[in-house]
């Protein structure tokens, strides 16, 4: 057998997230913030599909989850951009010889329509990946008016992303 270039080394991760919706708070999804009358509440601003991609990155690479990187007790991240959890994910896997490939998502709300907000969505989260926008898979889907997210209760996200050896 002839000697090849040993070939690209892949890993891939899961990552899933969910929070309560409450009055008072900015809704932010996938990095941008969507007209609502109620958001989600956390210590962070609760971007609960960035957060999915966070553990679906840190999955990847076995590296932990959000919880063990960006406690709910340290103050540092208290009403945090969620993209700047992102941001600090794809160092860690930079410094570990990753990079991102691509990443799919499914976000599951009721309320408000997420898909007119797909596009800003992408373009936000692209360059935190530093992959192009045809990189960024962004879904939605209701709950049929089933369980928590039926009721409106709060929204879950789905996240798998693939990584490459830098
Ligand atoms: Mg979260």
């Amino acid at each position: 057998m002839s000697q090849e270039a040993a070939a690209p080394e892949f890993r891939i991760g899961f990552g899933y997230d969910a929070h309560r919706l409450a009055p008072g708070r900015e809704l932010w999804l996938g990095g941008v913030r969507i007209p609502h009358e109620q958001g989600l509440d956390g210590h962070s601003d609760a971007d609960v599909l960035l957060h999915a991609v966070c553990d679906a990155l840190l999955g990847a690479v076995a590296l932990g989850d959000i919880g063990l990187h960006f406690p709910n007790t340290d103050q540092a991240w208290k009403g945090a951009d969620s993209k700047r959890l992102l941001s600090a994910v794809v160092e860690l896997l930079a410094r570990h010889g990753w990079r991102v490939g691509n990443i799919d998502c499914t976000l599951v709300m009721e309320r408000p329509k997420v898909m007119p907000h797909a596009a800003a969505m992408r373009e936000a989260i692209a360059p935190l990946l530093a992959v192009g926008v045809d990189a960024v898979s962004i879904k939605a889907t209701t709950n049929e008016l089933m369980g928590f997210v039926g009721r409106e209760e709060g929204a879950c996200a789905y996240a798998v992303a693939l990584v490459v050896r830098a």
